[in-house]
């Protein structure tokens, strides 16, 4: 007896959203049934349903910003119980063997980590994600949301919060470390609140200065508009790192120049057109450029303690099933405040 759960799924690049059911696999030993309370709104989950990162298998149940309550448990599970609160992020499974799984990095997996939708997974089936009512997941892959951190403010911490957290990390955000955050959409301002919070000084470089006052309230020491030139030469050479979220494709050679003597520009927005690269403005000071991709499941709890034990929560809005086609447009037109998270009691 198959599970079915309630979703919203999409039939085609240019298609609106409709109600759907989906099968959920029957527990095996070390999965755990979710039921999914809250799904946020990743800019990745409109380049996919869009087609633009290459051909989908509709119909799409989008949605790897997952927060809900265990309710119930496969025969083994040791790590969860029935009421757990907990959430599911980008990556459901990986072959847990590689040299890339053992160190923690099932988002790097060699045979290829399975994405919570899209994806195939390891009993044929294709994944559909959190768009839905309940997801079934191996345990390994689902991650304890504290106490203090509501679910549907947890929900988006399993993507945008931990594609900004691992990069931040990993290139060292610290005290006297300055990093420039590139674009305030749903990644951008989890960026900042972390960046703030790992000590380093942030600076918010965005298309305008229409969100300047909650870039500074939610921790930037600095905001400039990139519209405008003299941004570019008033900034040079200053940044230790400068994390790109814009989810288009802008030219980044020019951002390579705010860079300092051996800066990185870490790319996490993907759009899907390659970006032109002009060697000589990193040639010249050393500089990197370089990407990261989400993180593993052990950094990814690591991230939702730290953002409980900081205080740091997304600013979210809160929508129905029926106004995810709305929500595209306007995460679209960079009007977002700034993570759309759906109400899955509204399905
Ligand atoms: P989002 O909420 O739409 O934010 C993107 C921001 O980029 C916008 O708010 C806007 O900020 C800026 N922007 C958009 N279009 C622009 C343009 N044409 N020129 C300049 N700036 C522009 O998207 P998101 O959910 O944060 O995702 C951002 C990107 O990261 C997407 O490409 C997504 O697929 C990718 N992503 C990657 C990973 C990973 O593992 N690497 C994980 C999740 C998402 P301003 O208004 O402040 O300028
Ligand atoms: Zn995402």
């Amino acid at each position: 007896m198959m599970i079915t759960a309630k979703a919203r799924a999409v039939d085609g690049p240019d298609q609106s959203f409709r109600s759907a059911e989906i099968k959920r696999r029957d527990l095996d030993t070390h999965d755990v049934l979710i039921e999914i309370k809250y799904a946020g709104i990743c800019h990745s989950d409109i380049h996919t349903a869009h087609g633009e990162w290459g051909p989908v298998n509709y119909p799409l149940v989008p949605g790897h910003e997952i927060a809900g309550i265990v309710t119930e448990v496969g025969s083994e599970v040791s790590k969860y119980k029935v009421g757990d609160r907990v959430g599911v992020g980008c990556m459901v499974d990986s072959c847990g063997e590689c040299e890339n799984c053992r160190r923690g990095e099932e988002q790097y997996c060699l045979k290829g980590n399975i994405q919570t939708y899209g994806g195939v997974d390891k009993y044929g089936e294709p994944t559909q994600g959190g768009y839905s009512t309940h997801i079934v997941v191996t345990e390994n892959f689902v991650i304890r949301i504290p106490d203090n951190i509501a679910l549907e403010a947890a929900a988006p911490l399993l993507c945008a919060g931990i594609t900004t957290y691992s990069p931040l990390q990993h290139w060292g955000a610290a005290p006297g470390k300055k990093v420039a955050i590139v674009g305030m959409g749903g990644l951008g301002h989890m960026a900042v609140k972390i960046a703030h919070a790992m000590g380093a000084e942030v600076t918010v470089l965005s298309q305008s200065l229409s969100k300047k006052e909650d870039g500074l309230q939610f921790g930037a020491n600095h905001y400039y508009a990139t519209s405008e030139a003299e941004t570019f030469e008033k900034l040079a050479g200053s940044f230790d790192l400068i994390i790109n979220t814009v989810s288009a494709n802008i030219d980044i050679n020019a951002y390579f120049g705010l860079l300092t003597l051996d800066g990185t520009l870490v790319n996490v927005g993907a759009p899907g057109e390659p970006l032109a690269v002009n060697v000589m403005s990193l040639i010249g000071h050393r500089r990197s450029f370089a990407g990261s991709m989400i993180g593993g499941i052990r950094e990814t709890q690591e991230m939702m303690d730290f953002c409980a034990e900081h205080d740091i929560t997304p600013q979210i809005e809160v929508i129905s099933a029926d106004q995810i086609d709305e929500a595209y447009k306007r995460v679209l037109a960079s009007d977002v405040k700034y993570r759309f998270v759906i109400d899955t009691s509204t399905m």
